[in-house]
């Protein structure tokens, strides 16, 4: 059995009205996930309307993955929800991807780095920007292709984690050849989905809300497989979703009041 809710948000572009089916009983955190992709690409509509009608045009494009080579952070609901995606692959697709994943971390190994993101997705408390940010660069710095993809197109597709969803640019696509040395112009995100649903997890599960690099979430998924078998009614997961949406729209409206 399913409730049917009818969500309003209102974003500093336009308001979002949906109507979004929880399960009754009791759900995994993996089973709102989807809901939440959904709420954040409804407000990414709205943002790509504003700037179409600003004169603005997206230039990201099927093909082009310049931005694929970047660090990309997971929170703890999105990593159980791609090691659900993983595991019900057909088993040569499932093992295709899991080579290509153990040669990244080989990868990883060998430029040191390995050791210093288990530390971020192990962290016991939040870590500040500045911390991450010589991470993020040295990371960069391999331009070493997701293990996720392939011929220049993302192989997980319908299960990408949210902030590969919410990257688009409106600068010329070829600035994002290099993304630290160029003034690239990314396109606002007033709900960023990632950190919604790793508060929404630290909150229900008194624990630090988490960024688990992308080449790592099948492996941190793996270790905390009990804490993914818990279960909370639907209603009550939705609740601590939007709480968190409202949360960040409140900060985005701040933000761009600021920027006038
Ligand atoms: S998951 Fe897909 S979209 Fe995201 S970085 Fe990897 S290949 Fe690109």
């Amino acid at each position: 059995m399913v409730e049917r809710f009818e969500v309003a948000l209102n974003t500093p572009v336009g308001r979002l009205t949906t109507a979004i089916d929880v399960p009754t009983g009791l759900i995994p955190i993996t089973a709102i996930v989807p809901v939440a992709r959904r709420l954040g690409e409804e407000a990414a509509q709205l943002e790509i309307q504003h700037a179409t009608e600003a004169g603005q045009a997206i230039s990201c494009r099927i093909g082009c993955a310049a931005c694929c080579r970047m660090l990309v952070p997971l929170s703890a609901p999105e990593a159980f929800a791609l090691r659900d995606y993983v595991e019900q692959l057909p088993t040569d697709r499932r093992d295709l991807l899991l080579n290509r994943l153990g040669d990244t971390k080989d990868r990883i190994k060998r430029a040191g780095l390995w050791d210093r993101l288990n530390d971020v997705s192990e962290a016991s408390k939040p870590i500040a920007d500045e911390e991450l940010d010589p991470i993020n660069r040295s990371y960069y710095a391999l331009r070493m292709p997701c293990p996720y993809l392939e011929n220049e197109l993302c192989s997980i597709y319908e299960a990408r984690p949210a902030a590969c969803r919410e990257l688009l640019v409106t600068s010329p696509a070829e600035l994002c050849q290099d993304l630290v040395q160029n003034p690239v112009t990314p396109l606002p995100v007033s709900m960023r989905i990632s950190s919604i649903l790793g508060l929404a997890w630290g909150t229900l599960t008194d624990s630090p809300p988490r960024l688990i690099p992308l080449p790592m979430a099948l492996e941190w998924a793996e270790r905390h497989e009990e804490e993914s078998r818990r279960t909370w009614p639907g209603s009550a997961l939705l609740d601590q979703v939007l709480d968190h949406m409202w949360r960040f729209l409140s900060q985005a409206f701040q933000t761009r009041s600021s920027e006038l």
